[in-house]
């Protein structure tokens, strides 16, 4: 188990075609993200910042390595929830990054909204405003003893 704080740690993350829609959809939901920390890519942090006019900390930018530095944070339980529009419809030259941040989130059990409605789901749950007991053991098993060893390290 992982205690998701009251203060939930979002991750925001939006490819370039989806910027609009991150800002749009933030801009509507900034008094709820005001109650939380906000944490982004580079391009999307700076440019959320300046939107919202909130503190937000920046990761590099997704194609020189934020997505990874993301998926670290997840995994090191740093991050309680993601919200990433990535593009559907045009390939990234950090495709290999994008697989590896989702997977990454899915053995985390972290929540992860992909588009605006789910985000929209996401932050208006009554989980979001309290703490909550996010069971992280589901692949525990998955992975050999060793592995498992050297996870609690
Ligand atoms: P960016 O990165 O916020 O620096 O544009 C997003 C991404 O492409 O993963």
């Amino acid at each position: 188990m992982e205690t998701m704080p009251r203060r939930k740690r979002i991750a925001l993350i939006a490819h370039d075609n989806c910027k609009l829609e991150m800002l749009e959809w933030a801009r509507f939901n900034k008094g709820t993200l005001a109650a939380h920390e906000l944490h982004a890519t580079g391009t999307t942090g700076t440019l959320l910042a300046e939107e919202l006019g909130l503190d937000v900390h920046r990761f590099l930018s997704g194609p020189l390595g934020g997505d990874q530095q993301v998926g670290a944070a997840i995994a090191e339980s740093r991050i309680d929830f993601l919200v990433f529009f990535w593009d559907p419809l045009e390939p990234q030259p950090h495709d290999v990054d994008v697989k590896a941040l989702l997977r990454i989130a899915v053995v985390c059990n972290v929540p992860t909204a992909c588009n605006r409605a789910t985000a929209d789901f996401i932050l208006s749950s009554p989980l979001t405003d309290r703490e909550y007991e996010r069971p992280t053991g589901a692949y525990s098993e998955a992975v050999s003893p060793d592995m498992a060893a050297t996870s609690v390290l």
